[in-house]
C-alpha cells in the first residue's frame, strides 16, 4: 500500500493503474467506510483512499480541530483491506498560498445541513471537485449516512461535467441501530445510549409512511414525539423531504421521501436518514 502526502506524488503513482475507485474519507475508520472500500474493490481494479479532516467544510465554533484523528490505525485498516493508494495530505497541500478557488451549489445551502451549516457544502463540493481531480477515478464511493452530501455531489458531477461515476452506498449500523461515525466516539456511555434516539425516530416514522399515511407534517411530527421522550437529545430538524430537491413535503408522492435528522446529544450532533 503506497501512502502519499502529495499531489504531485499522487499522480505519480496513480499512472500505474488504469480504472480506480475513490473512497474520500476524513478518517477515523469504521465498519461504514470500510464498506465502501470493499465496494470500491469489487467494483474497480484499484483503489484509492483519501483521509483529509477538510478545514473548509468546517465553521469556526465547530470542531475541526478536536476531529478524531488516528492516521496510524486508519493506515492498518486500510492495509489489511488491500488498499492500492491512500491519499493524505496536509492542509497546506489542498490550501496553498493564494489558493482562491470555490465550488458552490446556493441550493444546497437552503435546506437540511445546508441551512444549519451555512458554507459547509462549498467546503464540501470544492474539497471532492479537488479530489476527483488529483485522483481520476473511474468511480467515486459515497455513504447515504450523509444523503444531502450525495445529492450536492452527483449535481457537481452533472453541472461540471466531470467524468467520474458516483456510488452511494448503504449506511452501515451498529446492532440497535445507531448509524456509525467517527464522531461516535465523543459520546459518554450515557449519551451513547441515548443516541439510538435518532434511528428509534426514523423507523416511527417509516412505518407510519408503509402503513399509508403520506401528510408530512404528521411523519414530522410522530419523530418529534419520539425525539421529545430522549432527555439527552436535542432535536435540529426532522425533515420529509423530496429525495432529490431536499424540499420538504406536505405529501409523500410517489419518488418517495428522504426522511432526515440533526439531533443533539450533549454537545454532540449526529445526523441520520432513511430513504423511504
Ligand atoms: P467521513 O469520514 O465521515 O467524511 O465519511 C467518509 C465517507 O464515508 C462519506 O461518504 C460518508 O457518507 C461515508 N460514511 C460515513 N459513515 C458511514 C456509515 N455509517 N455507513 C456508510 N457510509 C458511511
Amino acid at each position: 500500500m503506497n501512502v502519499i502526502t502529495t499531489v504531485d506524488g499522487f499522480r505519480h503513482a496513480r499512472a500505474s493503474f488504469d480504472q480506480i475507485g475513490l473512497v474520500p474519507t476524513m478518517g477515523y475508520l469504521h465498519a461504514g467506510h470500510l464498506s465502501l472500500v470493499r465496494q470500491a474493490r469489487q467494483e474497480c481494479g484499484a483503489v484509492a483512499v483519501s483521509i483529509f479532516v477538510n478545514p473548509t467544510q468546517f465553521a469556526p465554533h465547530e470542531d475541526f480541530t478536536r476531529y478524531p484523528r488516528d492516521l496510524e490505525r486508519d493506515l492498518q485498516m486500510l492495509a489489511d483491506e488491500g488498499v492500492d493508494l491512500v491519499f493524505t495530505p496536509e492542509v497546506s497541500e489542498m490550501y496553498p498560498g493564494g489558493f482562491g478557488t470555490a465550488v458552490v451549489l446556493p441550493a444546497a445551502d437552503e435546506v437540511l445541513e445546508g441551512a444549519a451549516r451555512p458554507d459547509h457544502f462549498r467546503g464540501v463540493a470544492t474539497v471532492v471537485c479537488k479530489l476527483l481531480n488529483i485522483v481520476q477515478p473511474t468511480k467515486a464511493y459515497f455513504g447515504q449516512k450523509d444523503a444531502q452530501q450525495t445529492v450536492v455531489v452527483c449535481q457537481m458531477v452533472r453541472d461540471l461535467n466531470m467524468l467520474t461515476q458516483i456510488v452511494i452506498a448503504p449506511t452501515v449500523r451498529e446492532a440497535d441501530g445507531l448509524a456509525m461515525s467517527s464522531r461516535n466516539s465523543y459520546l459518554t456511555p450515557e449519551q451513547r445510549a441515548a443516541a439510538t434516539v435518532l434511528y428509534r425516530a426514523l423507523t416511527a416514522a417509516r412505518e407510519l409512511l408503509t402503513s399509508g399515511e403520506r401528510r408530512g407534517d404528521v411523519l414530522r411530527q410522530i419523530m418529534a414525539e419520539v425525539l421529545a421522550r430522549e432527555p439527552l437529545a436535542r432535536p435540529e430538524y426532522a425533515s420529509v423531504a423530496d429525495p432529490l430537491t431536499l424540499r420538504e413535503l406536505t405529501e409523500v408522492g410517489p419518488r418517495g421521501a428522504l426522511i432526515s435528522l440533526a439531533v443533539r446529544v450533549g454537545a454532540v450532533r449526529l445526523i441520520d436518514n432513511l430513504l423511504v
